[in-house]
């Protein structure tokens, strides 16, 4: 079988996110995730008009045909206090700002924190937190990298392992946020599906029937057809741990099934794929080549 034509890793943007399509080239990649700006501050340099421009030129120029952009981890759409909301919801307008000047088709982000509000509120304010973005963005339109005509930038909802208090561990929460959104704006909210936070927050993906069982779970809760990048990471935790530590392809305790059956899974090919995992430029090269040699042998 053909491998997934769209596999790449979560590549560094260190010095300027234009630099970062040259990266994703040295690695083989055919797309990637960048963080935008820094992600420790919460007002980061705008991009420059040459900046943008050098973007446009060299991600064709390298073969990155799919991006998606990383949101800072500082934000939290469901945070308790009103400075740290307002704040939150300010950086996520700027990031599908600077986003959709770069032409990704997509802004993963982790949707929250309820800081002991508790699950059901914690959704809630998350859908209000992302109700009052897309309403301020509801311009905000423009050509992708992808080819597809001038469309809005989406916000991709990540599924979590479910440390501390954080929502979006259950696919039950994704699917609670999304349905709290008008239309119109859950149109503009999708998911982005996370191997290592998947099988973390107990959704056992290792065997064959495991991740078939997975998926159609998926699938009736919140839709496959919302998912719109796919985090590819090992585990160092067992399933059910609800910890986030990501390992290198095959090598932790979700092991090489689950990836060999992604390969070999036609419902994920049209969907970006970024490594995560902790391997480093040379490692994600040997990750990247060694999920094609899988897709080209047969499925477990
Ligand atoms: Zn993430
Ligand atoms: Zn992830």
């Amino acid at each position: 079988m053909a491998a997934p034509p769209w596999i790449g890793a979560h590549v560094s943007a260190a010095g300027g996110v234009e630099l970062a399509p040259a990266r994703g080239a040295e690695i083989g990649a055919t797309c990637m995730q960048v963080f935008t700006a820094n992600q420790r501050q919460w007002e980061p340099r705008p991009l420059t008009d040459s900046q943008v421009e050098a973007w446009w030129e060299l991600c064709p120029l390298n073969g990155i045909e799919r991006v998606v952009v990383h949101a800072s981890y500082l934000a939290n759409m469901s945070a308790i206090e009103e400075d740290k909301l307002s704040k939150s919801r300010d950086a996520m307008i700027l990031e599908l700002e600077r986003s959709q000047r770069l032409g990704v088709h997509g802004v993963v982000l982790h949707p929250g924190s309820h800081m002991g509000a508790g699950e059901d509120a914690g959704n809630r304010a998350v859908a209000d937190s992302l109700s009052d973005v897309l309403e301020r963005t509801e311009d905000l339109c423009g050509p992708l990298i992808c080819g597809k005509k001038e469309e809005a930038v989406r916000i991709l909802l990540e599924n979590t392992a479910g440390q501390g208090s954080n929502l979006g561990w259950r696919f039950e929460h994704l699917a609670d946020i999304r349905r709290h959104l008008k239309a119109e704006h859950r149109e503009r909210v999708g998911t982005c599906l996370d191997t290592c936070h998947t099988f973390a927050a107990g959704y056992d993906i290792s065997t064959k029937a495991g991740w078939n069982a997975t998926w159609r779970e998926f699938d009736d809760i919140v839709g496959l057809d919302t998912v719109g990048a796919l985090h590819l990471n090992d585990s160092k935790r067992e399933c059910g741990s609800r910890r986030d530590r990501h390992d290198g392809i095959g090598k932790g305790e979700i092991g090489e099934t689950a990836f060999r059956m992604l390969m070999h899974d036609e419902r994920f090919h049209h969907i970006p794929m970024a490594l995560e995992t902790p391997s480093g430029m040379e490692g994600w090269a040997e990750e990247i080549a060694l999920l094609r040699d899988w897709a080209a042998v047969a499925a477990p």
